[in-house]
Parts: C-alpha cells; structure tokens; sequence
C-alpha cells in the first residue's frame, strides 16, 4: 500500500456550503439576520426545542447558559476532570467556583456517586459531556439532583435567574454537547434531554459554521421562552435593546444599553455554512457509522478496547473514535502515535484530563484525585473519524494502526 496522509479532522465543506457563502456576501446582510434566525429555527426543530440561540462558540453558549440561570459568585459548578478546558472554564469565567468530579472506572462518563457526594447547598449546577458524540446518563443525572432536593438553595444574581432557580427547584443539569448535535437516546435528542445544552461548530466539529455554537434548553414551567431567547440576545450582543435587524426599520435608530454584556453573535455568513451542513448532515453521520463499524471490528479483532456509539438505547453523532490499547502506559501510547504519524496516520489524545493542565493545577487541583480519569487517559488513542476519509483511506488507517498496535498486544 502506497504512503498516505491522514489528516486528523479536516473540515467537510462542499460546493453547496461555497455557493451559500458568496451568496450571503451579496446579499448585503453578513452579520446577524435572516441566516442566523433560519438555522436557529432549523436547530430547535431538529432538536425538539422551542428555540435555539445560535452564538459564536459552546463556550460562549454555555457562559450564557450560565448568565441566564444566574449562575455566578458563590456557586459552585460540578464539571467532569475528564473532558475539554471549555466545559470549565465558561463557569470560571462567571465567577463560580468548578469542583471537579473523577470518572467511573473505564468511562467517559462521571462518576454519578461521587457528582450525588460533590453537591452541596453551594451547588447550581452540573455539566455532563457528551464525550464522542455518546449521550451521557442524564436520567441518572436528574435522579442525583433529585436525591439532593433538600440541599438545593435557589439563588441566582439576576432576576430571571433566580426565577428559573426557583423553577425547577433542584441543581440544573448542564449539556456540552460540544460532540453530540445529532445524537439521541431513548428516541430523544441531544438538546431535549439536559435543563440546558451547548453546542459547538467548531472547525473540528462534526457539523461546522468554522466557528460557532449554539444553546437549546428544555421548557420551563412558568418561563416565558421569548424572554429567555431576548435575554440571550441581549447577553450576546453588548446588551443593546435593539438588534442590528431591527434597527433597520424605518426611522428606528434609538437604542438602550440595558447591561455591559458580551459580544458572541453569530454573522449570516457562518450560519451560511450551517444551513447547507443541515442539508448534508444525515448522510456525513450515516457516513461515520460506516467508519465506526470498520474501526470496531479492528479493535474487536486485536483486542483494543473502544466506546460503543451505537446501542439499543443510544445512537451517537460518531464524533470521535477513542481506542484505549490494554497493557500500555503513557509512554508506550507517545511512541505508538508518533510510530502511526511516521506512517501518515494522524491521531490525537482525547482528553488529557483538567487537572493536569498548569491552570487548573495552579487552582490546587491534583490528578492524584483523579485517578479513574488518568488511567483512562493514560492509553488513549484518538483515531482520525471525519467524512472526507475515502473507504482507501480507512483501509490504509486500519492496516497501520492494526501493524503498529500489535506490537504491544
Ligand atoms: C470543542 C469543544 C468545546 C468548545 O467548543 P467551541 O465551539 O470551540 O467553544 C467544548 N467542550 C468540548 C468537549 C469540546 O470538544
């Protein structure tokens, strides 16, 4: 077999993406407009929501996630060690203090017992990751929170806040679906499932605006649905009481800055790109599946363990392709990966957990506590899973990853 290269996660963007953008660029209309409420209106509909809120990144959607539910000084946030900086850091950035919970044994997921010991009556929230693009166990989630009713203190900086606190009268559970726009479980989408999800359209995603985001949430009793998406509108765009559509309007050109707030708003020509990936979207995920069914009968055969996407129960958006080689530590996995790159296979680790990371060491935290999250990191191989693989190409990938591997096994 001739040398390839494999690239990790380029982007898959088509002529239809292409034509859409030149298209938004002679309009007239490049920033917020009538492309961003098309996809948010698209995004709510394929979610099962009353609405989406499409923004600049996860990050910016979860912050605001945050910001809506009052979320802020003196509250503490429970996030996975195991996952991206992002899931974090948007509670950092509101002012709550992050308690990191360790993983269950061999998963992706937290470990529920140790989230249900984590919470106290500081606690308001709790974000789960939808690692790979596989929903996480939200019924067990909302039965912790639950279980912890009595500890729940509703509190809450703004006034929507603290009404939504009220609301629902429990610890909110966060989505980062970062990964899992697409994905279902138990015949629900991701986006139906958490009180609120995030999600990303970032380069590397597996459905791209370049960069980009969006924030969906489930109904809440007694919460007006256009107030929360004119809050969100206002956090996202300087806390101006009047957006750039609007202001068009004849005459109209008084507006109020109602906060000192954020500038994370989508533009017309990312959310070009989205309205023509919606179109490609079911055959891009019917093509991960195929992948994901040749890289699971590879590791099956050599004894490599990896997640399962597809189950009764649970259909993954095939964000990423996890492999965890048995037997090997750290420093084993560093010399296979770089063996694989010298063969033009581009692979990648997901995720180095947070609390080996300078910042997050620096706030005190310590991997030893986290010993559940290392040992999954410690032989992680991420795989190149992305729809510009050609069936040679996946070919060429399994044959490397089978002949370097095997070495180890
Ligand atoms: C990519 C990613 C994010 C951040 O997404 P952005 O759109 O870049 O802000 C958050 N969480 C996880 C798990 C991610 O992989």
């Amino acid at each position: 077999m001739e040398k390839r290269n494999i690239a990790f996660s380029p982007p898959d963007i088509s002529e239809l993406e292409i034509e859409e953008v030149i298209q938004t660029l002679k309009s007239g209309w490049i920033t917020t407009g009538p492309r961003v409420k098309e996809l948010e209106k698209k995004i709510a509909d394929y979610c099962h929501t009353s609405k989406a809120v499409c923004l600049n990144s996860a990050t910016a959607a979860e912050e605001l996630n945050f910001r809506i539910c009052g979320i802020g000084e003196g509250d503490e946030v429970i996030v996975p060690a195991y996952t991206y900086t992002a899931t974090a850091a948007a509670a950092i950035h509101c002012g709550a203090k992050v308690v990191f919970v360790d993983s269950k044994k061999n998963s992706t997921e937290m470990d529920y017992d140790k989230v249900a010991e984590a919470i106290t009556e500081k606690t308001k929230a709790i974000v789960a990751v939808d690692i790979a693009g596989i929903i996480a166990d939200y019924d067990k989630l909302y039965e912790v929170v639950e279980s912890k009713k009595d500890l729940f203190v509703p509190g809450g900086n703004t006034d929507l806040g603290r009404r939504i606190q009220s609301a629902l009268g429990r610890v909110l559970v966060f989505a980062d679906g970062a990964h899992s726009f697409g994905a279902s479980r138990n015949g629900k989408m991701a986006g139906e499932i958490a009180d609120f999800t995030d999600f990303s359209f970032h380069a590397v995603k597996n459905f791209t605006t370049a960069e980009g985001g969006a924030t969906t949430w489930r109904d809440i009793p007694g919460i007006d649905n256009e107030e929360m998406y004119h809050q969100y509108q206002l956090y996202s765009l300087h806390g101006q009481s009047k957006d750039a559509l609007a202001k068009t309007k004849v005459g109209a050109w008084e507006y109020d800055i109602v906060g000192p707030w954020y500038k994370c708003n989508m533009t017309d020509i990312m959310a070009a790109i989205g309205l023509k990936q919606f179109e490609r979207y079911p055959e891009m995920l019917k093509k991960r599946k195929e992948i994901i069914k040749k890289y699971d009968e590879m590791c099956d055969g050599l004894g490599v363990y990896h997640l399962q996407h597809y189950t009764d129960y649970g259909i993954s958006s095939g964000h990423l392709y996890l492999t965890r080689v048995p037997g090997i530590n750290d420093e084993i996995r560093r010399e296979i990966i770089i063996k694989l790159a010298e063969r033009g296979v581009n692979t990648n680790v997901h995720y180095k957990p947070l609390p080996m990371m300078t910042a997050y060491k620096q706030m005190g935290w310590d991997i030893k506590d986290f010993p559940n999250a290392y040992d999954y990191y410690s032989n992680l191989i991420t795989l190149p899973l992305h729809t510009n693989l050609s069936d040679e190409d996946v070919d060429y990938v399994i044959k490397n990853f089978d002949e370097v591997v095997r070495e180890y096994i």
